[in-house]
C-alpha cells in the first residue's frame, strides 16, 4: 500500500499539543480556587455563627438559671416567713432575710432582665409580683410581732402571700419555658451549622486534593512540554551542525566518492538508526545506479533481507514522477505499486535530489516494516540531505566537466599535454606499487605539413580529428592518449611491456594507414591519399627507470622512425642514464609487411 507524504507530528507540534492540552485545563484552576474560597468563607461563617449561637445558648441558660434562683428565693421567702409565724422563733427568719438581700442585689440585674423577657412575651412584671410577695410577708411578720398569730392574720388578707408566690412561680415558669424553647431552637441551629461546617471542610479538603492533583498534572505537562521543546531545539542544533558540516565537507569533496562517503556519514547522523541508499543518474541519464549505501544501527530499520537494486529506470520511481518526496510501503498489507527500490526495501521514503534545475538522483531511506510513517521532521531532514547532496553532485559534475574541458583537446577529443603531465606521476606510482611496466608511444603524422599545404588547413584538422577518434576507439580505459603538440600524439599504456607496446603501436599504425579521410570541396568531397604515422616506443623499466625519461626515449625512437623512412614503429630498448644515445631498434615498418 502506498501512502502519500504521510507524516507524524514533529517535536515542535508535540510541544504545541502539550501546551494546548494545558490550555484545555486552564479553566479548572480558577474554578477550583473559587470553590476553595467559597468553602473557606462558608466554613468561617459557620464557625462564627456557631460561636455566636453558642454564646446565645450560654446566655439563655444563665438567664434560665437566674430565674430559677429567683423563684427559689421567693419560695424560701415564703416558707421562712411561714415557719416564723408558726413557731415564733426568730432564727426561722434567716432564709427570709437571705432572700430579701438576694432580691435587692438581683433586682437591678436579673429581675430587670426577666421583666424585659416577660414583657416581650406579653406577661406582667416579675418585679411587681416580688414586691407584692415581699410586702405581704413583711406586713405579716410586723403584725405578728405586735399582735401574735391573730394579729398577723388580721393584718393581711387571707392567701395574699400564697397568691403572690404562685404568681412568681407562674411568671418564672413562663420565662424559663421560653428560654428552654430558645435553647432547644438554638441548639438545633447550632447542630446543622456544625454539620454544614463539617461538610464544607470535607468538600474543601477534597477540592484541595483535586486542586493539588490538577496543579501537579499541569506542572508535569508543562515540564514535559518544556522538555520536548528543549529536546527538539537541542536536536535541531545537532541537525543544523550536521547539515553545516556536511555542506562544508561536500564543498571540499572534489570527487564523486567523497560525496558518497559524506552523504553516508551525514545520513547516519541526521537520521540515526535508519538505513539508506543513494541512486544517481548515469551519464546517459536513462538509468539510476546505486551510488552509495549505509546501514543504520542494530535496531536499524532496514530489514536484514533487504537487497536494494543495482539500478532502476527513472520511470519506475514515484518520487521522480511526482517530483516530490514519496513515502511508499511495499511491505504493508496488500503490497502495492512502487518502484524496484520500494519493492526491495519495504517501508521507506524516496526523495528526489534536484539541483540547478536538474534531477541528480534519488535518496531512499528505509524505515522498516513495522515502523510508522516518516515524521515531518524526518521528511524535512531527508529533503535537506537530498538537496545538499544533489547540489554537491551537480557541483562535482560541473567541476568534472570544466576539468575535462581544461584538460582535453577540443579538436582531437584526446587529453592535452597538461593532463599528461598531471597524470604521469600517478600512473608511475601506481605501476611501481603493482610491480607493473608502463609503455609510452610517441606518434607523429608523416608529411602532415604537405596535407595542410595541398588540401588546406581544415582538411588537416579533419585528419587530426579522425586520428584522435581512432585512438580513442583503439585504446583501453586504463590507457591515456593525449595531443602532445601539433600533430604529435603521446600514449601511455599502463601494464604493457615494450613488446606488447610495439604490438599495439603497430595495430595503431596500420589502422591509421587504413583510415579513409575525405577533403570537402565545393563539388563534393574527395578521398585523401592514405595518412601514415611514425611511432617511437619506450617503456619503464626496459627503456628508462622514470616515465619522463621513457617519454624522451620514445621521442628519440620516433625521430629514428622518421629517419628510417616513416610509417613505422621503432622501440627504444637500451636503458641509458643520459638517454642521449638510446639503442634503437626498428621493429615494424611498412616495408617489413
Ligand atoms: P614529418 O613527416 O617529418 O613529421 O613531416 P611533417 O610535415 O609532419 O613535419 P612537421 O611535423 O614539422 O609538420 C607539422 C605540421 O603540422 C606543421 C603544422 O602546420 C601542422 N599543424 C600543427 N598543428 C596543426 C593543427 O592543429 N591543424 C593543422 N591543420 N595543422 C597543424
Ligand atoms: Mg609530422
Ligand atoms: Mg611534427
Amino acid at each position: 500500500m502506498f501512502r502519500t507524504d504521510a507524516a507524524a507530528p514533529p517535536d515542535s507540534d508535540r510541544a504545541d499539543a502539550l501546551d494546548s492540552g494545558l490550555r484545555e485545563w486552564r479553566w479548572v484552576v480558577p474554578v477550583l480556587c473559587a470553590i476553595l474560597a467559597l468553602g473557606a468563607a462558608a466554613a468561617s461563617w459557620g464557625y462564627v455563627e456557631a460561636r455566636r449561637i453558642d454564646a446565645q445558648v450560654q446566655n439563655a441558660m444563665t438567664e434560665r438559671d437566674d430565674a430559677r434562683r429567683i423563684l427559689q428565693a421567693a419560695v424560701d421567702l415564703e416558707s421562712s416567713s411561714r415557719g416564723f409565724l408558726l413557731s415564733g422563733k426568730q432564727d426561722q427568719l434567716a432564709d427570709y432575710f437571705t432572700a430579701l438581700k438576694f432580691f435587692q442585689t438581683e433586682r437591678e440585674k436579673s429581675v430587670a432582665m426577666i421583666d424585659r423577657g416577660l414583657n416581650a412575651l406579653g406577661q406582667s412584671s416579675l418585679t411587681d409580683a416580688l414586691e407584692v410577695a415581699i410586702r405581704t410577708r413583711a406586713r405579716r411578720i410586723e403584725h405578728f410581732a405586735t399582735g401574735g398569730v391573730e394579729g398577723a392574720v388580721r393584718g393581711t388578707q387571707a392567701g395574699e402571700g400564697k397568691r403572690a408566690t404562685d404568681d412568681i412561680r407562674r411568671l418564672v415558669g413562663v420565662f424559663v419555658a421560653d428560654r428552654e424553647d430558645k435553647i432547644a431552637a438554638w441548639r438545633a441551629a447550632l447542630g446543622w451549622r456544625q454539620t454544614t461546617v463539617v461538610i464544607l471542610v470535607i468538600i474543601g479538603t477534597l477540592t484541595s486534593i483535586v486542586a493539588l492533583w490538577v496543579a501537579h498534572r499541569i506542572i508535569r505537562r508543562r515540564q514535559q512540554a518544556a522538555d520536548v521543546a528543549s529536546n527538539a531545539s537541542h536536536r535541531r542544533g545537532q541537525e543544523l551542525a550536521a547539515l553545516v558540516e556536511m555542506s562544508e565537507l561536500l564543498q571540499s569533496g572534489v570527487e564523486a566518492r567523497d560525496v558518497r562517503a559524506v552523504v553516508a556519514h551525514a545520513a547516519k547522523r541526521l537520521l540515526p538508526g535508519l538505513s539508506g541508499w543513494l541512486f544517481a543518474f548515469n551519464n546517459s541519464r536513462d538509468r539510476l545506479d546505486l551510488a552509495a549505501s549505509w546501514k543504520g544501527n542494530d535496531s536499524g530499520a532496514a530489514p536484514a533481507s533487504c537487497e536494494p537494486p543495482d539500478h532502476f529506470a527513472p520511470s519506475e520511481c514515484w518520487a521522480l514522477k511526482r517530483g516530490r518526496p514519496h513515502h511508499g510501503d511495499a511491505s504493508a498489507a496488500g503490497g502495492g505499486l512502487g518502484c524496484v527500490a520500494c519493492a526491495a526495501t519495504g517501508n521507506g521514503l524516496c526523495v528526489p535530489m534536484a539541483a540547478r534545475g536538474e534531477v541528480q538522483g534519488v535518496l531512499r531511506i528505509a524505515f522498516g516494516p513495522n515502523s510508522p510513517a516518516p515524521t515531518a521532521d524526518q521528511t524535512a531532514l531527508a529533503t535537506a540531505l537530498g538537496d545538499s547532496v544533489s547540489l554537491a553532485l551537480a557541483n562535482q559534475a560541473l567541476r568534472e566537466r570544466l576539468r575535462g574541458q581544461a584538460l582535453r583537446d577540443a579538436l582531437t577529443g584526446l587529453h592535452n599535454r597538461r593532463f599528461l603531465e598531471e597524470v604521469m606521476p600517478q600512473i608511475e606510482a601506481q605501476v611501481a606499487r603493482d610491480g607493473q611496466p608502463v609503455a609510452v608511444l610517441m606518434l607523429d603524422l608523416d608529411h602532415f605539413k604537405s596535407i595542410n599545404d595541398t588540401q588546406g588547413h581544415a582538411t588537416g584538422d579533419a585528419v587530426l580529428h579522425a586520428v584522435g577518434t581512432l585512438l580513442i576507439d583503439q585504446l583501453r580505459r586504463s590507457d591515456v592518449a593525449c595531443r602532445y603538440g601539433g600533430e604529435e600524439l603521446a600514449v601511455l599504456l599502463p601494464g604493457a611491456d615494450i613488446e606488447q607496446a610495439v604490438e599495439r603501436a603497430d595495430v595503431i599504425r596500420r589502422a591509421i594507414a587504413d583510415l579513409s579521410v575525405s577533403a570537402a570541396r565545393s563539388s563534393g568531397s574527395i578521398p585523401l591519399p592514405p595518412v601514415t604515422v611514425s611511432i617511437g616506443v619506450a617503456s619503464v623499466p626496459q627503456s628508462a627507470l622514470r616515465l619522463s625519461d621513457a617519454l624522451k626515449a620514445a621521442d628519440a625512437a620516433l625521430y629514428d622512425a622518421k629517419r628510417a623512412g616513416r610509417n613505422r614503429v621503432v622501440a627504444s630498448t637500451a636503458r641509458s642514464a643520459a638517454l642521449s644515445l638510446p639503442k634503437l631498434e626498428v621493429v615494424r615498418s611498412a616495408s617489413a609487411e
